[in-house]
């Protein structure tokens, strides 16, 4: 079996890595923010101070960090996983980051002594889907590397497909993205609308789940979004970090992006009343405040 390393156990690290263990595979693990990292030594794991080590441990290393400097960072720099490659390593990027750096960091990885493999894998299914081991993996990079790749991914996730050359996995990503911004809106408007009809939410929300205006935002979000919990799953700065992402590429081709424009100016109101570190579907509450009306279940 490959050994596997993680870098990066946040809220989709931590569950990826934990169902790597459960499927064999020998890993080591690495957090800059070393408590987090300490879990992993009781459940079977190697856990090391610095990303070199994690790659002088390991035949595939897993990245799980924030954004294109962080991916940089633990990759590229001081005690990265390129100073501690060696023959065979492959590095996979499962993060969400920009699709022209992903392009340039398999060039990059392919300059350095030794070179290394690297593929861009982000995921989409949120917190449940890495606890549950059913994420959805957009891959990115060479058919060879894929199919290696593939015994790893399969123990976390469940829909896994090769979009093309690297940088198309966060290509994927991104337009995945577009997608679950713009679906959050559907449920908040919907919620919001319901509350003002004076109809029950509980049973709107659980007839639409069943019907055409179903969505993954409104089976998983919405019972959230009406028991007031938003707690992060997925945070609001990482939903503008990808919406950011989705604009500026759109900038570049011309393309113009009504819904994931308007979804990222309303994000940015709850980002300056400090909600940055709640959960995506704290969108419900900018629609409340623009309607005058607080669609919650009590
Ligand atoms: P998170 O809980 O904030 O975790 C981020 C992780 O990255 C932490 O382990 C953090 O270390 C580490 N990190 C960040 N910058 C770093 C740096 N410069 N050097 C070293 N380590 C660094 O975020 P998350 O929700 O797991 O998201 C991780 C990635 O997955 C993001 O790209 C996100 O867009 C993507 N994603 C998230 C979800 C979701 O539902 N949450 C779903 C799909 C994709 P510390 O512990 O020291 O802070």
């Amino acid at each position: 079996m490959e050994r596997v390393g993680f870098v990066g156990l946040g809220i989709m690290g931590a569950p990826m890595a934990r169902n790597a263990l459960k499927a064999g595979f020998p890993v080591t693990v690495t957090n800059r923010t070393a408590d987090r990292a300490k879990p992993f030594g009781d459940a079977g794991a190697t856990v090391v101070p610095t990303p070199r080590e994690v790659a002088e441990r390991s035949d595939i290393v897993v990245t799980m960090v924030t954004n294109t400097p962080d991916v940089e960072a633990v990759t590229f720099g001081k005690d990265g996983i390129a100073s501690g490659a060696h023959a065979g390593l492959l590095a996979v990027d499962m993060s969400t980051i920009s699709p022209a750096a992903s392009r340039e960091f398999a060039q990059r990885a392919a300059a350095n002594h030794p070179p290394f493999r690297t593929l861009d894998a982000p995921v989409s299914g949120g917190e449940v889907g890495a606890i549950e081991a059913r994420l959805a993996i957009m891959v990115g990079g060479d058919a060879a590397d894929v199919q290696r790749a593939m015994p790893l991914f399969e123990a976390l996730g469940k829909t896994i497909v090769h979009i093309g050359d690297h940088g198309a996995g966060q290509a994927c990503k991104l337009a995945n993205q577009i997608a679950v911004a713009i679906n959050n809106l559907g449920v908040s408007e919907a919620l919001v609308f319901a509350k003002a009809q004076g109809i029950d939410l509980e049973r709107t929300r659980s007839v639409i789940a069943g019907g055409a205006g179903s969505s993954w935002a409104m089976q998983n979000y919405a019972p959230k979004m009406l028991a007031g919990d938003f707690r992060p799953g997925f945070m609001v700065d990482l939903q503008q970090k990808d919406l950011r992402l989705v604009l500026d590429n759109a900038y570049a081709d011309h393309l113009s992006l009504p819904g994931t424009s308007l979804v990222h100016s309303l994000y940015s109101a709850l980002q300056k009343d400090g909600g940055g570190r709640d959960g995506n579907h704290a969108l419900l509450k900018v629609i409340e405040r623009l309607s005058g009306i607080e669609a919650r279940q009590r």
